[in-house]
C-alpha cells in the first residue's frame, strides 16, 4: 500500500519518532508502516488534550453532538476504503468490516443523542438537592485488535459529547484505521480534542499513569487491564475495563439442534471466535447431544476459511502471530483429551489460519474448556439437569455475557437470572445496542461501557444541597 500513515497531535498529523511494520494476518505481508510515537510524543498528545479541554467543554452538548454526527457522516462516506484496510490489517471478511464501520458510525450517531442533564434528587419545603455532572478532563483510551474501530468509537462518543478530549491507543498489530480515522477527525475537529498516538506496547504505563489522564477507558485482556487498573491506583483516577470473557451457551432439549448449532456456530465462529463476548463453551442438553454434534461439524466444514478479501470467505485468519500460538496450542492439548468432530488440522500456508474445530466431550477442566480461547476452536459439553450446568457455566474466574436458547422463553430468563454474568441473551446473541449498558462481572471488568451508565463513566457527579439561609 502506497498511502503512509500519521500520528495525530493538536490538530497535526505528524510523522512517528519512528516506524514499525503491520503485517495482514493472511499474508503475513506487509500492509504499510505505522508511526510510532517517543515518549516526548505521548507528553505532547496529553498536553494538546489537556489544553483543548476548558474550550471543548465550554460548548453546549449540541454544539459538540454536531461535531460528532459530522465524523459519522465523513466515516460513513469513506466506508468502502475503511472496510478494505480493516480486512487487510485485521483479517475479518470483508462484510464483517463492512458490518463494523456502520456499526460504528450507529455507535457515534447513538451518542451524538445522548445527554447527562442535570437531576432532581429532591425538592422537599426549603430543600432541593441536585446532581450536576461534569466533565472529567483528559480520557486515554485503548483498544484492542478484534474490533479496533467500534471499539474506539464506544469510547470516544460518550468522551467528546460530556466535553472530555481524548488520548487514542490503538492495539500495536490493528492501528491503521484508527489512523486513517485520524485523517479524517483532523480535518472536523477542534485542534487537540482527539489525539492518537501509536506504539508497541512501549507507552502503556506511561499513559494510563501520566498525571493528567483523568480516566482511562480499557479495553483488553484481563491481565493487561489488571495492570491499567493497577498504574491508575496512585492517581485515583476513573478506570473502565471491558476485558475477557469464557462465555457459555446453555441450549435446551426443547431446541431444534439444527436451529442451535447455526445459532452456536455463528455466535462461536465469527471474527474468527475473536469477540469478547463469542459462545466459547456450548453446554447442549443430553436429549439433543449427538444430533447438535453432527449438525454443528457439517457447519464447521462447510466454512470458507480463506483470506477475507476474498468473496464468499466466511471466517478469515486469527489476527496476529501470538494469538495464532495460544490458540493452537490450546487446540493441540484438546485433540489428545476430546472427540474431534470437524477441524483440528492446521494448515500448511503463509497466515495465521485455523479452521473452524470443534470438540465434543472434555473434562470441565480441560483448558480448552476453563481458558478463554479467543478463537475458532469450540467446546461442546453435554449436560442433563439445569442446576448442574448453571453451576459449571458460573465455575469460571470471568462473567462477561452468555446465552440460554430454548422455546419457553420464560423458563430460559429464569436460568439466565442465575447466570452469573454482565449480558446474558436469550435466544439471540451479539445484542450490543449503543443505548443499553454493557458490562463484565468477576474478571471480567469493571464499570460500564455504552448506554446511559456508560455516558455517566465520562462524568463527575456532584450533588448541590441547598436550603434557604436560616437568619435566626
Ligand atoms: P491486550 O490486553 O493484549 O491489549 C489491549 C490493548 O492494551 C492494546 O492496545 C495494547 O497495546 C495495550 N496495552 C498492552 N500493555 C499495556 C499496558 N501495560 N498498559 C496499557 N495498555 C497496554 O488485549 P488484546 O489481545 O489486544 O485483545 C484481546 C482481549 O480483549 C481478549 O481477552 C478479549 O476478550 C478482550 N476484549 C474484551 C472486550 C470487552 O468489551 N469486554 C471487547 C473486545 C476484546
Amino acid at each position: 500500500m502506497d498511502k503512509t500513515f500519521k500520528l495525530l497531535i493538536n490538530g497535526r498529523q505528524v510523522e512517528g519518532a519512528t516506524s514499525f511494520d503491520v503485517l495482514n494476518p493472511a499474508t503475513e505481508e506487509v500492509v504499510a508502516a505505522c508511526p510510532k510515537a517517543d515518549r516526548a510524543q505521548l507528553d505532547q498528545a496529553i498536553a494538546a488534550a489537556k489544553a483543548a479541554f476548558p474550550a471543548w467543554s465550554a460548548r453546549s452538548y449540541e454544539d459538540r453532538a454536531a461535531y460528532i454526527l459530522r465524523l459519522a457522516d465523513a466515516l460513513m462516506e469513506r466506508k468502502d476504503e475503511f472496510a478494505r484496510l480493516l480486512t487487510a490489517e485485521q483479517g475479518k471478511p470483508l462484510h464483517q468490516a463492512e458490518y463494523e464501520i456502520i456499526g460504528s458510525t450507529f455507535v457515534l450517531r447513538a451518542f451524538a443523542e445522548m445527554r447527562a442533564p442535570e437531576k432532581i434528587m429532591r425538592q422537599d419545603g426549603g430543600n432541593t438537592v441536585i446532581e450536576h455532572r461534569t466533565p472529567l478532563g483528559v480520557v486515554a483510551a485503548i483498544t484492542p485488535w478484534n474490533f479496533p474501530v467500534i471499539l474506539l468509537m464506544n469510547k470516544l462518543g460518550p468522551c467528546l459529547v460530556t466535553g472530555n478530549c481524548m488520548v487514542a491507543k490503538p492495539a500495536p498489530t490493528t492501528p491503521l484505521t484508527t489512523l486513517l480515522f485520524a485523517e479524517l477527525a483532523a480535518e472536523i475537529l477542534p485542534a487537540g480534542v482527539f489525539n492518537v498516538i501509536c506504539d508497541q506496547n512501549e507507552l502503556g504505563s506511561a499513559l494510563t499513569s501520566h498525571p493528567d489522564i483523568a480516566k482511562i477507558a480499557f479495553t483488553g485482556s484481563t491481565g493487561t487491564g489488571s495492570k491499567v487498573m493497577a498504574s491508575a491506583a496512585d492517581g485515583i483516577k476513573r478506570v473502565t475495563l471491558e476485558l475477557g470473557g469464557n462465555d457459555a451457551a446453555i441450549v435446551m432439549g426443547d431446541v431444534p439442534p439444527d436451529v442451535a448449532a447455526a445459532k452456536v456456530f455463528q455466535g462461536a465462529m465469527m471474527n474468527a471466535g475473536q469477540i469478547c463476548v463469542a459462545i466459547k463453551r456450548a453446554y447442549v442438553h443430553e436429549s439433543i447431544y449427538e444430533e447438535f454434534c453432527a449438525s454443528i461439524a457439517k457447519l464447521a466444514e462447510a466454512a470458507v476459511v480463506d483470506d477475507g478479501s476474498k468473496q464468499g470467505v466466511t471466517i478469515g485468519p486469527v489476527q496476529n502471530r501470538m494469538q495464532y500460538e495460544k490458540v493452537k496450542g490450546l487446540l493441540e492439548d484438546a485433540v489428545t483429551q476430546g472427540r474431534v468432530l470437524a477441524g483440528g488440522q492446521l494448515p500448511d500456508r503463509p497466515g495465521y489460519f485455523i479452521p473452524p474445530t470443534i470438540i465434543a466431550d472434555l473434562p470441565d477442566d480441560a483448558p480448552l474448556v476453563r481458558e478463554e480461547q479467543f478463537g475458532p476452536v469450540l467446546p461442546v459439553l453435554k449436560f442433563s439437569e439445569v442446576d448442574d450446568v448453571v453451576a459449571r457455566a458460573n465455575d469460571s474466574e470471568y462473567g462477561l455475557a452468555g446465552t440460554v436458547w430454548s422455546r419457553d422463553t420464560q423458563a430460559a430468563m429464569d436460568i439466565a437470572r442465575r447466570v452469573d454474568a454482565g449480558t446474558v441473551w436469550v435466544n439471540q446473541h451479539l445484542a450490543i445496542d449503543a443505548t443499553l449498558p454493557f458490562r463484565g462481572s468477576k474478571k471480567s471488568g469493571l464499570g460500564a461501557e455504552l448506554g446511559q451508565a456508560g455516558l455517566h463513566e465520562y462524568t463527575q457527579a456532584h450533588i448541590i444541597n441547598a436550603v434557604e439561609l436560616a437568619l435566626d
